[in-house]
């Protein structure tokens, strides 16, 4: 058959979350081994890719800002709509005839054929807009997508798992992405050896629900309690099977669950010593009334005994979290108890975001919504909680031993140095000396803080 898309100038945007990053670089990879040429998003393109979010009204609005952005920049583009956003426009039969090309969740490893088709019929004259969906809601089907390069020079982004079936009260994303499903544990340790053999020392595993990893064959209760009955841990066992990989020196896990961190799972993650110990576990709300408005299914005391299991069997893990505030209903009491859960459980960092309504969600309907300026007076408290938080982390950990993947060099203070990560996710430079990028080496934190960096001395590579 004709290639008929060689040559088209392709404009990529990733709206979201990380796995969004993962999928838009699966797909870029996906046209450029067809011909298709990679230009920028400011750029002048023949098709804009928009690979976008719904996860609030405020994510649907970039959406389609960034759609129309694309038209005004070239009338003639092809603007093609990619994602969890294309399933609501579909569901909500909602017109916008900027889009030439919507494609759905679960069809993106088809984007080359797609675009061909949509090409040879333009051809023909036929100009009409195109909706790729799958008709089957719950898109229980894993779409096995694959990135032959990856995103950072040594840090790769491997997408495990899709869709959710927790369905809290604020989010989309079960309705967007569908119900849970694993990719299977033979494809993804054939990424992992190719991109172990491209020199990638660290792997990010990302899902749009990691702690589900291949459940979707328990039984819902199994699934809602994220455990099974037979006592198997999917996601252990492939964080197994990764680790054995030659070349993976280390395993980084993306959010997690906190119900998932039961004493036999932690017991068994820290004898797999290439994982980092880093964990990001999903509070959302530190106040158990609000925890139950918004359907999470644990309460602030099971969430704290997670994070002393992990303290237990790892030595100063750095423990980090999402938060939202202003959730509706939520008195000033709430917040404060939710404020101060977060000091006892000691993040390492926190991510926080006042409550951002999503059309369709049990929490849009909810009464007693905030206000923005209540929202906005919560966050900058909370933020406040978080800096303090982070600094005590990080002044914890001077005069202790890390180790650190180096990422670049870089000057401060006219000095060379190396900057990279440490299993804790601290941003840390060594000076230069006899090492190069790419390098796990073991270091002693000397500084706590320099222009935003930690500093500290290097005690020898890791390995040769
Ligand atoms: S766990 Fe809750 S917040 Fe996370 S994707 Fe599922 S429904 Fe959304």
């Amino acid at each position: 058959m004709e290639n008929i898309i060689k040559g088209l100038k392709i404009a990529y945007l990733s709206l979201g979350c990380k796995v969004n990053a993962y999928e838009t670089a699966s797909i870029r990879n996906q046209l450029e081994s067809y011909g298709c040429i990679t230009v920028g998003f400011r750029d002048v393109a023949d098709v804009y890719l928009v690979n976008t979010c719904t996860v609030t009204n405020i994510a649907d609005r970039k959406s389609r800002q960034m759609l129309h952005q694309a038209k005004r920049r070239n009338s003639d583009a092809i603007v093609v709509a990619v994602g969890c956003y294309v399933q609501e426009f579909y569901r909500n039969h909602e017109q916008d005839d900027t889009i030439d090309l919507l494609i759905g969740n679960r069809r993106k490893s088809e984007i080359a054929a797609i675009l061909s088709e949509y090409i040879a019929c333009k051809k023909e004259g036929q100009e009409t807009q195109q909706i790729y969906i799958n008709e089957d809601e719950k898109l229980i089907e894993y779409e096995e997508m694959v990135i032959a390069g990856a995103t950072e020079n040594t840090r790769a982004y491997l997408k495990i798992q899709d869709g959710c079936n927790q369905f809290c009260s604020y989010c989309m994303i079960p309705y967007a992405r569908g119900r849970i499903s694993s990719r299977a544990q033979e494809d993804i340790i054939k990424e992992v050896v190719h991109l172990a053999q491209k020199g990638f020392r660290e792997l990010v595993l990302t899902g749009i629900h990691l702690s589900s990893y291949g459940l979707e064959d328990a039984t819902t209760s199994e699934q809602q309690k994220l455990k099974r009955k037979d006592g198997r841990e999917p996601l252990l066992e492939l964080i197994s099977a990764i680790s054995d990989v030659p070349g993976v020196s280390r395993i980084r896990l993306g959010s997690l669950e906190p119900r998932i961190m039961r004493e036999e799972f932690v017991r068994e993650l820290a004898k797999r010593t290439k994982v980092c110990p880093h964990f990001h576990l999903s509070l959302q709300s530190g106040c158990d009334e609000t925890l139950k408005a918004m359907n999470r299914k644990y309460t602030t005391e099971e969430y704290l005994k997670c994070c002393d299991l992990l303290r237990k069997y790892y030595e100063a893990p750095a423990i980090t979290t999402d938060v939202i505030v202003g959730f509706p209903g939520e008195t000033e009491e709430q917040f404060v108890t939710s404020m101060e859960f977060a000091k006892t459980c000691g993040f390492a960092q926190m991510h926080v975001f006042p409550f951002s309504r999503r059309r369709g969600t049990a929490a849009d309907r909810m009464p007693n919504q905030l206000t923005e300026e209540e929202k906005k007076n919560r966050e900058h408290r909370m933020l406040a909680v978080a800096e303090q938080l982070e600094k005590r982390y990080r002044a914890q950990r001077a005069g202790h031993e890390c180790i650190l993947l180096t990422e670049e060099s870089m000057e401060i203070d006219g000095r060379s140095w190396l900057v990279g990560h440490t299993g804790e996710y601290l941003m840390v430079a060594v000076p230069q000396e006899n090492y190069t990028n790419n390098q796990l080496i073991r270091v002693r934190i000397t500084e706590n803080s320099r222009n935003n960096y930690i500093l500290a001395e290097p005690l020898g590579l890791m390995e040769a």
